[in-house]
């Protein structure tokens, strides 16, 4: 049959799917190629860099692994229903995480804003749809360590709920009242703060008060994934898009299965609720469980070394320089990974480190690294393509010699 019969014929064929399916320029794969062909980022003018950055949102996180992308691609071409993708993967992401259940949310974010909803509303559709008003509620407070209130603390208020500070075991004890609907933790600031995890979930336990933990960018090491569900938070709630290398727009929620079935009625595809916007498509939610699957195999000591050997290939070139200083450190909790500062002396480096990142921007290939302070910069490896380290030595190098 000739393509243009063939159009005619399909345009009157009850069973186009069927005889379209394995008809290459009529499959919906056609659509997928001809697309891949233009050169958007080009045509669009668009600046691509090399992240020694990290994994910041501005900077568009993380690379999603080719895992994620075949996963992305395949699914695009079918339609599934939302919830059977939601049940099995969350499924799958509750096993690998120890946890009784999971979703996959529009980010760490919506995954404290939809769990807290579900917390507030349970299955009460009534509830749901009245949410952030709490009026009628009997439960409507959340306690926080003071030092843990910091900006992440407005993605749970979103729901309406109040936040009580407490500094104390003994504050905590007697902040505790018939209006406390959870307790929420920021594991970032576990040292900040004077109760730690498991004094937090003693207490919580003893008057069965919901706990969250917000652990967005706590992986790696891979273990977190699981100590704090094994630890008994209610409910665990990370970033997909930052070191697992999931969709940037991804996260997961788990915990209690009574807590994420709430929390799932507070989010797409039902309406009426706080969480409609959230919306996370099917693509992104079989990347989420691609990059998590491919994230907990992945030889984590290899992976480490890997980063080290970077972090040395970068130190070394710039050490050469005069007046130049370097320390690793590695961040305890957030951003867990070998983390470069490189100092110099501006008596003998004439240079800002504002003026250094605009010539690393405006550079050839442009790379993007964090300003510490005024003669300071940070610089974070593990988003670097195997390679990059390279060629960021040699340019960090060559632009503080070119001052010095
Ligand atoms: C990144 C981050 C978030 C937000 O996570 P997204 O996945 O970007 O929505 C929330 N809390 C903390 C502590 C974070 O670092």
């Amino acid at each position: 049959m000739k393509r243009r019969d063939l159009i005619k014929y399909l345009s009157v064929a009850p069973v186009v799917g069927a005889v379209g399916a394995g008809i290459p320029f009529l499959s919906a794969n056609a659509a997928v190629s001809t697309v891949a062909k233009r050169d958007l980022i080009k045509e669009l003018g668009l600046r691509t860099f090399i992240n020694a950055a990290g994994t910041y949102t501005t900077h568009t996180a993380s690379l999603m692994h080719e895992d994620v992308v075949a996963a992305i691609n395949d699914s695009s071409t079918h339609f599934i229903m939302i919830g059977d993708i939601q049940d099995k993967v969350g499924e799958k992401i509750a096993a690998i995480c120890h946890a009784e259940a999971a979703m996959v949310t529009s980010g760490c974010w919506s995954a404290l804003v939809l769990g807290t909803a579900g917390v507030l509303t349970g299955t009460d559709l009534k509830k749901i749809a009245q949410l952030p008003n709490l009026q009628g509620f009997e439960k409507t407070q959340m306690i926080v360590q003071k030092s843990h209130n910091v900006h992440y603390v407005h993605a749970p208020t979103n729901t309406g709920i109040e936040v009580v500070e407490v500094e104390t075991a003994e504050e905590l004890e007697k902040a505790i009242n018939p209006k406390t609907a959870m307790m929420w933790f920021l594991n970032l600031a576990t040292n900040d703060g004077q109760i730690k995890h498991e004094e937090w979930l003693a207490i919580a336990k003893k008057h069965k008060i919901p706990t969250m933990i917000d652990i967005a960018a706590d992986i790696p090491p891979v273990t977190n994934l699981w100590k704090f569900n094994e630890l008994g938070f209610d409910l665990v709630c990370v970033s997909g898009g930052k070191a697992i290398r999931g969709p940037q727009s991804a996260g997961i929620l788990m915990g209690r299965a009574d807590l994420i079935k709430a929390a799932r009625l507070n989010a797409p595809p039902f309406g009426n609720n706080i969480g409609r916007g959230m919306k996370v498509n099917k693509e992104e939610i079989l990347g989420m469980y691609a990059a998590l699957d491919h994230y907990v195999k992945l030889d984590h000591d290899k992976e480490w070394k890997d980063w080290e050997a970077r972090v040395a290939v970068i130190e070394s070139a710039v050490k050469t320089v005069g007046g130049v200083t370097t320390t690793v450190t590695v961040p305890p909790i957030a951003n867990h990974n070998p983390l470069l500062n490189i100092a110099w002396d501006t008596a003998k480096v004439k240079i800002s480190s504002d003026d250094l990142a605009l010539a690393l921007r405006n550079g050839n290939p442009s790379v993007e690294i964090m300003k510490f302070s005024p003669n300071s910069i940070n610089i974070t490896v593990f988003m670097l393509k195997p390679g990059e380290d390279k060629i960021v030595a040699k340019r960090v190098q060559e632009e503080l010699k070119k001052v010095s």
